[in-house]
């Protein structure tokens, strides 16, 4: 069963890793270059919009970061695509614009970091929870399977690095491996309305 990689800047170099490849395989403008003008590409073959969202550490104005995120919220909406999002101190304004916006696409919050609390609040309002190298380990536990993915980002060996996260979380959970890769297996299917495949 093959290890799936749900968010990565790097194409996979062995056969058992399928990864959703940022700018291969989604497409979306990130909250750091929401001042550069981008036209939207065909959207046919991406299998989401993202990563984009709205950091309030790094990156133009939050009114401009707003601004393209919405945008970028329609698309997703428009084309039925569903959205990877980063999301660095602007928790609440996240929560609140999925409240009022109500978008039938799925959210993945990608890269999670955040405390069980935080962790409650996006799976009550129907969020998939993307978990890198960098997480609340009572988070991770606590995470319903059916919601977790795993990434591995802008990790420079991403291979290894994606054996070790999925080494770390079957032991964490206390599943085998073989029903960690299915669990992922079937997220990638309920997120992405796609058999997981390999490019
Ligand atoms: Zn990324």
């Amino acid at each position: 069963m093959p290890y799936i990689d749900f968010h990565t800047h790097h194409v996979p170099t062995t056969t058992d890793v399928i990864a959703v490849v940022d700018g291969r395989d989604t497409w979306g403008i990130h909250p750091w270059r929401a001042d550069t003008i981008s036209l939207v590409p065909d959207l046919s073959d991406k299998l989401a919009i993202g990563e984009c969202g709205l950091d309030a550490l790094r990156g133009p104005s939050m009114e401009m970061q707003l601004q393209v995120f919405l945008q970028q919220i329609e698309l997703s909406e428009v084309n039925g695509k569903p959205l990877v999002i980063h999301c660095v101190k602007a928790f609440d304004q996240l929560l609140r614009l999925h409240h009022e916006l109500r978008p039938k696409m799925p959210w993945m919050f990608h890269g999670f970091r955040g405390k069980p609390q935080q962790l409650r609040s996006l799976l009550t309002t129907g969020f998939y929870i993307s978990f890198g190298f960098c997480y609340n380990e009572e988070s991770l536990y606590l995470c319903p399977l059916e919601r977790l993915m795993l990434e591995t980002d802008d990790a420079p060996c991403s291979i290894v690095e994606l054996y070790n996260l999925y080494n770390k979380v079957a032991d964490i959970r206390g599943v085998s491996m073989s029903s960690l890769c299915a669990a992922m297996a079937e997220n990638y299917l309920s997120f992405f309305q796609k058999e997981p495949f390999q490019i």
